[in-house]
């Protein structure tokens, strides 16, 4: 979530989420009466209620300045949880200090109840029964769901671990779904994957659900036949398997993995590792170096097994996109802004990498059905797979942010929100059909496949890594709009061929072979 800043998971649901919201508060509100009898050694914590404004429903909280500067105050505190589970409210998590802060600064609030911090915490995400919720599950549910669709589609569907997590010894799953599944088919391949954050546990619950519907509808629905013949789909439903395992059992905020930042052997609240700060990119930029920040990167670039799993599974695959699935700002962020100088620059790409995010975001509605997703360019300064994947992989990467402002809904809202993204997912899937260039690069002296950098001219700028061919096959694929471009090979640094005026097609993948001759 808030990949571009701030924690802060604010705003007023609309109509809908209200209804389906509400039905949590009286028994959170029950609860308190027989909350366990405290005990000394358990820090207390203190659930609050503050008015942010009189108005029944806000459609934004940027557009109500009031709202806007509470919250601006509310950042400066050191709070652990915020929702807005009651429009015209925020509900805190504040330690007693911050409490009497409040207090002082005259805000019209209520305590709603004291009790340890993990216990609001579960009454706030999980609701009143304090577990996890209908319509999630746990990543042992998970992998024998991944087992059970294995078994049930032979033909279409492949499963293999891919890494292990340092702390728990996890295994992390990959899932694909292709015709021919075992073997590594010469296609186009894209990536969907989800919960690098533990918490943002709808991402997962989505990959689940389009997988579910591909390979159902595979051999009925035309669309999905044609995604599942032409390509190689691939998922990782759970990427950050311990924060997931986490979040799922015990701490339903807990976003980092499980790194044991000050060695004590106890997993406390100032460890893990934001693992979408650990990739190798403007590392020394990205999120914070204090360990018990939600952001912190790490002692170094792909400190964590997490990240350098994806990283080394992105790169031998040599995906065409990924979607990354986060929660929850209703967002799609793509590659990049760069402040340099003063100015705001964008990607080389730019108009290329905008279109395609919009054609995500254009297609996914809102909960409240009047909106769609937004689009928006992640910023460069940060080691994200967005920018990991895309700078350095050549594969283009979307951060989807699931939900608006809370990682865990009611199962109602969650269906809702996974057939909301349905669509983003199915054009990124049609659009990795075309257009663009494809084509086999071959070494005329042995007739072998060759390993050479593909230049797309004006696009390939120092700010990437070179596109390279797939080595085994030759083969390089390059999404491109309808256009014409001029077209570099390049081979053990020496650029072996030049070719102007290449005409991209509307419409499916234009083909270039290109013969190459090294003397
Ligand atoms: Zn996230």
């Amino acid at each position: 979530m808030n990949e571009c800043g701030d924690a802060l998971m604010t705003g007023f649901r609309r109509v809908f989420e209200i209804i389906v919201s509400l039905s949590f508060l009286p028994a959170i509100l029950a609860a308190s009466s027989c909350a366990p009898s405290s005990d000394e050694a358990v820090e207390q914590w203190n659930l609050v209620k503050l008015r942010i404004s009189d108005k029944e429903v806000i459609e934004e909280v940027e557009q109500d300045s009031t709202a806007m500067a509470l919250v601006r105050q509310i950042r400066s505190l050191d709070y652990r949880f915020v929702s807005n589970i009651e429009p015209g409210f925020l509900w805190i998590i504040v330690d007693d200090d911050d409490l009497r802060s409040l207090h002082d600064q005259g805000y019209d609030l209520d305590e709603i109840m004291r009790e340890g911090e993990r216990e609001l915490f579960k009454r706030m995400v999980w609701g009143p029964r304090m577990e996890l919720p209908d319509g999630y599950h746990t990543y042992g549910e998970i992998i024998d769901e991944l087992r059970s669709l294995r078994l049930r589609f032979p033909e279409i569907t492949h499963l293999e671990s891919i890494g292990r997590t340092q702390e728990f010894g996890n295994e992390i799953f990959a899932f694909k779904v292709s015709d021919n599944a075992a073997t590594r088919e010469d296609e186009p391949r894209i990536l969907f994957s989800a919960a690098i954050h533990g918490n943002e546990i709808m991402g997962t619950e989505f990959c689940m659900a389009l997988m579910d519907e591909l390979v159902n509808g595979y051999g009925r629905i035309d669309s999905i036949t044609r995604a599942v013949d032409g390509l190689e789909i691939w998922f990782v439903p759970v990427i950050n398997a311990d924060g997931y395992t986490i979040s799922t059992t015990d701490h339903p905020m807990w976003r980092k993995n499980a790194r044991d930042n000050n060695g004590d052997g106890i997993l406390s609240d100032g460890d893990g590792v934001d693992l979408n700060r650990n990739f190798d990119f403007s590392f020394e930029a990205s999120g914070s170096e204090d360990p018990s920040s939600r952001y912190y990167r790490g002692t170094a670039p792909f400190s964590e097994s997490g990240a350098r799993t994806m990283a080394t599974f992105v790169e031998n695959e040599k995906f065409l996109f990924s979607a990354t699935y986060h929660s929850a700002e209703a967002r799609v962020y793509y590659p990049w802004r760069i402040s340099r100088h003063g100015e705001e620059e964008y990607s080389s790409e730019d108009i290329l990498l905008t279109g395609i995010a919009e054609g995500i975001a254009g297609r996914i509605r809102c909960l409240n059905d009047e909106y769609y997703y937004e689009a928006v360019r992640n910023t460069f300064d940060d080691a994200y797979t967005t920018n990991y994947y895309y700078g350095v992989l050549g594969t283009l990467d979307f951060m989807i942010e699931l939900g608006k402002y809370d990682h865990v809904y009611p199962k109602p809202v969650l269906d809702r929100i996974i057939n909301n993204n349905k669509p983003g997912a199915h054009y990124l899937l049609e659009r990795a059909h075309g257009p663009g260039l494809t084509g086999v690069v071959t070494d005329s002296m042995t007739g072998e496949p060759a390993l050479a950098i593909v230049r797309i001219l004006p696009f390939d700028t120092g700010d990437i890594t070179p596109r390279t061919t797939d080595p085994a096959t030759g083969r390089y694929f390059r999404v491109l709009q309808p256009g014409e471009y001029s077209l570099e090979i390049e081979v053990e640094g020496i650029v072996v061929k030049r070719m102007e005026s290449v005409v991209v097609e509307d419409g499916g993948w234009t083909a270039l072979d290109v013969l190459i001759n090294r003397r």
